[in-house]
């Protein structure tokens, strides 16, 4: 046996040869290495591709040294260090082109003259087996093995990485003695390190594959986890772009915590057990149907793997509130429940896992907020409704802070002479493009937000200021109406706001109204009245705005200091053609007169509407028949020009 990189000897015959070589009967060295590297070459790019599996590569390597040397078989053996043995793990038959054939189920002996000259040297090779002095010192098991697969001559490659001998390749040649030539050994070396190399990318695959694993998985439940639903739902999605059949997505919303007063080594306490437990319950039945992921500490999410109808989707969130029920109460939790929601693709403005997964959550809080244990599907067109709610709120709150709130005044006339004798305060906003909006597109929004508060307060002030200097009239000075909402009514410091904005601008309390609404006035009446008594001892007036369109319950006006109700245009708009409505503002003009209460007409449009309203005995009204809403310098025009 030599050891290393030895000198040539002559070949077997079969070796490449050039002419000149094969005149003189001499083997073209040079030919040999080119043919060498260039099946180490294409080796390497297999063997390095991505999706190289280790026995794939193991493959590759044996029939390439196989085939490049020329050799019978090349097996592939495995250190284990622990058990001081070597393990074949790979065979291959060039003869039969099989690999791993019955019988290459073998293990050696490590502790042996070949194993200590296999951790020194770069190859082993024998020309003749029977003739080896290491081989023959070695123990009987290894010249068994010789015997029993004909081997008569071997070179063989230990495996290194990093200085550690991880195992052996043999290259055996079993048909007569062999000399291998230095360019043999190279390439055997070579093989030794591809292996080694093999092992290496399998282990870092490996590695890279378990810290995936991590990543895409919740460490509890050991299920994926958001991320790595999220890209199951990419995945499912891309295909999807112009079909608008439905990718369902059902986000499992747990609410277990622990029942007041439980102790915590009490089962129902452990909130992280139950959640566990609904895991493998759900993993359990759901089975491969569907990719389940924990999405939340306390919220999973699934994803069938078909396309579902609604009303398949439905029983499939329906099976899941069984699920969960049924293990939380086999955990003794069974004041814990779920709420589901369930969201589909075909409602995505554009394929977003992102989107489609966030659906469900939000379907899922509005089951939450109608009970336990319920299911409720996202509903894109409430979603937009609510999109542009927020868009619209945050417009008007910059358009609040950037000072683009404005306040006009709609003058309110005296039927009989056609003299203004009030005027409403009403609120305008003007948008990014300089339109102004009428209250009636946002006001609702603002109270629904709060931010009718400090808005409806400046409103009061900027009123006060404008009132302050309208001239008087007929030895009368007009009045300005204020419009107060339900949010501001309620609020504490609405008496004390109205105190301190009468103080600032000067202006006689008796000069300002603030309209009220039925709703506002019976949410809570007994508060109402309250504060209606501690506006009137501050010496303000009260009108009942839009009337006729709430609860029209005239009984409580008498137990409401009111001076004024206000007719909702609903009633004038039919006039004078309308029996109904003439009849309904007939009614209200004879109760309001017995009660002393002045009506003013809303939202009057034509002369004919003005007369009849004349003809029932009002004498107040507004409306775009005189004038309609004006900024205050407007108005000052106006009344400068004594109209
Ligand atoms: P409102 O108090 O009943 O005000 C009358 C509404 O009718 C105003 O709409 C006014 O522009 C409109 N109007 C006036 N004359 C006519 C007419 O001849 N025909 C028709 N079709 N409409 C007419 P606006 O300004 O859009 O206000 C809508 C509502 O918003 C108001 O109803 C009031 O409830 C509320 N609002 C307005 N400004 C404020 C404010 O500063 N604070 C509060 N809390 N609410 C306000
Ligand atoms: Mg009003
Ligand atoms: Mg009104």
């Amino acid at each position: 046996m030599r050891t290393g990189v030895s000198s040539p000897d002559a070949g077997d015959g079969a070796r490449p040869m050039s002419s000149n070589a094969r005149a003189n009967g001499q083997p073209d060295r040079g030919l040999w290495a080119r043919r060498h590297n260039q099946a180490l070459v294409a080796l390497a790019r297999h063997v390095w591709h991505e999706h190289c599996t280790l026995d794939k590569a193991f493959r590759l390597i044996c029939e390439t040294a196989a085939q490049t040397l020329e050799v019978e078989r090349v097996n592939i053996w495995r250190l284990d260090i622990e058990q001081r043995r070597l393990l074949c793990v790979h065979a291959y038959s060039h003869g039969t082109h099989e690999h791993n054939p019955s019988g290459f189920e073998e293990s050696l002996d490590f502790d042996s003259a070949y194993g200590v000259l296999l951790d020194e040297v770069r190859v082993i090779d024998a020309a003749d087996v029977a003739r080896d002095a290491t081989l023959s010192a070695s123990q009987a098991a290894l010249g068994d093995y010789l015997r029993r697969h004909r081997i008569r001559s071997l070179l063989d490659a230990p495996i290194r990485s990093e200085g550690d001998l991880l195992g052996v390749v043999c290259h055996e040649h079993v048909n007569g003695p062999r000399t291998w030539s230095p360019e043999d050994e190279a390439f055997a070396g070579s093989i030794g390190d591809y292996v080694a190399m093999a092992y290496e990318i399998s282990r870092r695959r490996e590695a890279e594959n378990r810290l995936r694993y991590l990543e895409l998985h919740d460490p509890e439940t050991d299920l994926p986890n958001r991320d790595h639903l999220l890209e199951v739902a990419h995945n499912a999605l891309r295909p999807m772009h112009g079909d608008d059949s439905g990718l369902a997505a059902i986000h499992l919303q747990v609410d277990a915590p622990p029942p007041p007063g439980t102790r915590r080594d009490d089962p129902a306490a452990d909130e992280l057990g139950v959640l566990v437990a609904i895991a493998e319950q759900l993993r359990g039945e759901l089975g491969e149907t569907v990719t389940l992921a924990r999405v939340r500490d306390d919220a999973f999410a699934l994803l069938p793997h078909r396309h579902l109808h609604e009303t398949e989707a439905l029983s499939l969130a329906e099976r899941c509130i069984e699920l969960v029920q049924a293990s939380v109460a086999a955990n003794g939790m069974g004041h814990a429940g779920v709420s589901v929601g369930i969201a589909f693709s075909r409602d995505l403005a554009a394929p977003s896992a992102d989107a489609l997964l966030r659906n469900a959550e939000l379907a899922s809080q509005r089951a939450r907020r109608h009970g336990r244990n319920r299911c409720e599907v996202f509903d894109a067109e409430h979603h937009r409704g609510l999109l542009s709610r927020m868009r619209t709120e945050q417009a008007l709150r910059d358009a609040f802070a950037e000072q683009r709130l404005l306040v006009y005044f709609q003058p309110e006339v005296d039927l009989n002479g056609q003299r203004w004798r009030a005027a409403e305060a009403l609120l305008r906003w003007r948008d990014e493009d300089g339109l102004v909006r009428a209250a009636a597109d946002f006001i609702e929004i603002a109270e629904a937000s709060g931010l009718i508060v400090p808005v409806g307060r400046w409103v009061l002030n900027e009123a006060c200021r404008a009132a302050r200097t309208w001239p008087a009239r007929d030895g009368v000075a007009p009045v300005v109406r204020v419009n107060v909402s339900g949010r501001q009514f309620e609020q504490a410091g609405l008496v004390a706001d109205v105190a301190s904005a009468l103080a600032e601008h000067g202006l006689p309390p008796e000069r300002l109204c603030l309209e009220l609404t039925e709703t506002a006035l019976l949410r809570d009446q007994a508060s109402a009245a309250e504060t209606l008594s501690r506006l009137r001892t501050l010496g303000v007036g009260v009108a009942l705005d839009d009337f006729g369109t709430g609860y029209s319950s005239l009984a409580y006006l008498k137990h409401l200091p009111i001076d004024a109700i206000k007719l909702d245009q609903s009633f004038v708009a039919g006039l004078p053609a309308d029996q109904y409505d003439l009849a309904i503002v007939q009614a209200v003009v004879g109760l309001a007169k017995q009660m002393r209460i002045d009506v003013v007409a809303e939202g009057v449009e034509t002369q004919a509407q003005a007369d009849c309203l004349r003809g029932c005995g009002i004498a107040r009204a507004q409306g775009f028949l005189f004038a309609p809403a004006m900024p205050a310098e407007t108005l000052q025009l106006r009344l400068a020009e004594g109209r």
